[in-house]
């Protein structure tokens, strides 16, 4: 049975974007197509688990919730259309945080997109988050196909840039990483 790299299974509150404060199933994968310097995965760790290995340990740690985001590294290296029938059958809506430069399988609920690089598959999202380093060129992403645009400070460190920045581009809004003020995961 095919095996995906998962790097850490656990449940906690959604801290960015559009669903900030929803408790979800973090389903965290290893690996990436790109290697950006800010990464915080450490995709040198994981465990190789079959789907119905994810399926069990996402019940056992979420209880009563039945929503999860696939998480990464790159989650669309490692999920298939299997995933997404296996957790819509048990009545879940998934979740996915993609850099976008694969095509995905259809059925996902959420696309969230965080593109690292202008060369893209994706074609729209429902978010685009981008995460703020502070010279790059936002505004090329203004007419990207996407219902809620977020822009976020870079680890908490430039905040008030990012906010100046969205205050002259109204059409997005501030994302902030709440899990890391909160301190949980
Ligand atoms: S795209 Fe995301 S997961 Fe991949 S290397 Fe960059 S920050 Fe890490």
């Amino acid at each position: 049975m095919r095996k995906m790299k998962v790097n850490e299974i656990f449940y906690s509150l959604q801290g960015e974007g559009f669903w900030t404060g929803t408790p979800m199933v973090f389903v965290r994968f290893s690996g990436c197509n790109l290697d950006c310097a800010f990464c915080d995965t450490d995709h040198s760790s994981f465990t190789d688990m079959s789907l119905d290995e994810i399926v069990e340990k996402v019940a056992s740690c979420g209880g009563e919730c039945r929503r999860i985001c696939a998480t990464g590294g790159e989650p669309s290296l490692q999920i298939g259309s299997d995933f997404i029938n296996a957790f819509h059958m048990k009545g879940y809506k998934i979740h996915i945080e993609t850099n976008g430069t694969m095509t995905l399988p259809d059925g996902i609920d959420w696309i969230t997109v965080s593109p690292k690089t202008k060369k893209i598959a994706l074609k729209k999202a429902d978010e685009i988050k981008l995460v703020y380093l502070g010279q790059e060129d936002i505004s090329s992403w203004n007419d990207f196909p996407a219902r809620f645009r977020f822009l976020q400070p870079c680890s908490c460190k430039n905040t008030k840039e990012t906010i100046d920045w969205i205050l002259e581009n109204p059409q997005w809004r501030l994302s902030l990483q709440t899990q890391k003020y909160l301190d949980i995961r």
